[in-house]
């Protein structure tokens, strides 16, 4: 895994401001629009997706409010730092998706169930086709900020503007049905599609700040590459109790290492230093500690005292 982006903080720190303010305007002016054509065509798809640009915003406006104090560095209270305030404003904006979606539900049962003729079509059309193009744009650009500085409520909120192309286009093609057919139920259902995708999409962010909340093991691949790193160093005999974590964008590593018993306190400490380094660059944002031990003191050692215990040492 390799980065372009400056590992500077405060330049990491703008960058996600810089592009959680897009996604704010963005969204400011998408919603603005969908209230007075929501009002003036009573389309239930559009009300959906006043919910979903809602839910949008507000989200959005907590992911920059969050990366804001997920980014400071450690301090005396938070000596890890506080990439968690950044998992624990998924969990919020994961709540209010799911609450916009559950009304967008009801409101489409409700007009199913007893339709009522919309007005003004084209500009409900329009509107909704001009949603959809920037939507994708401002999509694509998180995404890929997301990605370069590797953060997790950027990502989140491109992946959710890029399920809001797809609503988009599902309420154009409600309202173009309904134009053709006269029934006004298309609509509904439209709508209907519209609220399951934003209470998937409620899911999975609340799943995945979960898993970080609770300290969840880092993915397969990541922990593949820092066993890499131990496996390739000819002074490492072995290594155990690898633990990993995530908090925010930042990621926490610990582990026994297993050196030859000849080393000095000298070597041992460069070693030490030299792993953590090649940890570092290994995985991003990776903050490492590790444990030295002896090789055969520690054999002897788990000979002696944990033979009966049948454990990892
Ligand atoms: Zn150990
Ligand atoms: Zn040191
Ligand atoms: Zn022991």
């Amino acid at each position: 895994m390799t980065s372009t982006i400056s590992n500077n903080p405060s330049d990491v720190a703008k960058g996600k401001r810089d592009a959680a303010r897009w996604a704010v305007a963005s969204n400011t002016g998408l919603l603005l629009m969908k209230i007075v054509v929501g009002a003036l065509t009573g389309s239930v798809g559009v009300l959906a997706e006043i919910v979903n640009s809602g839910a949008d915003l507000v989200g959005s406006l907590i992911v920059y409010l969050s990366v804001r104090v997920s980014d400071e560095p450690p301090d005396e209270t938070h000596a890890y730092g506080h990439g968690k305030i950044e998992n624990l404003s998924g969990i919020a904006t994961a709540t209010l998706i799911l609450t916009g979606g559950c009304y967008a539900i009801w409101q489409a049962v409700r007009q199913l169930i007893r339709p009522q003729p919309l007005q003004h079509l084209n500009w409900a059309l329009g509107t909704m086709a001009v949603s959809a193009v920037v939507n994708f744009t401002v999509s694509q650009y998180l995404l890929r900020r997301g990605r370069d500085l590797d953060s997790p409520a950027l990502t989140a909120d491109g992946h959710h503007l890029k399920t809001d192309v797809v609503t988009s286009i599902g309420v154009v093609a409600g309202l173009a049905l309904v134009r053709l057919t006269g029934f006004a139920q298309w609509d509904s259902l439209a709508a209907l599609g519209v609220a399951f995708l934003i209470l998937y999409v409620g899911y999975s962010l609340a799943r995945d700040a979960v898993f970080t909340l609770s300290d969840r093991v880092l993915p397969p691949t990541e922990v593949a590459i820092l066993e890499n790193v131990l496996r390739s160093n000819k002074e490492v005999l072995d290594f155990h109790k690898l633990r990993t974590r995530k908090s925010g964008s930042h990621r926490h590593a610990d582990v026994h290492v297993m050196i030859a018993d000849t080393h000095t306190f000298v070597e041992a400490h460069r070693l030490t230093e030299d792993l953590e380094d090649q940890m570092r660059d290994a995985l991003p944002n990776l903050h490492p500690i590790i444990h030295m031990e002896p090789y055969e003191d520690e054999v002897a050692h788990q000979k002696a005292y944990h033979a009966m215990e049948n454990k990892s040492p």
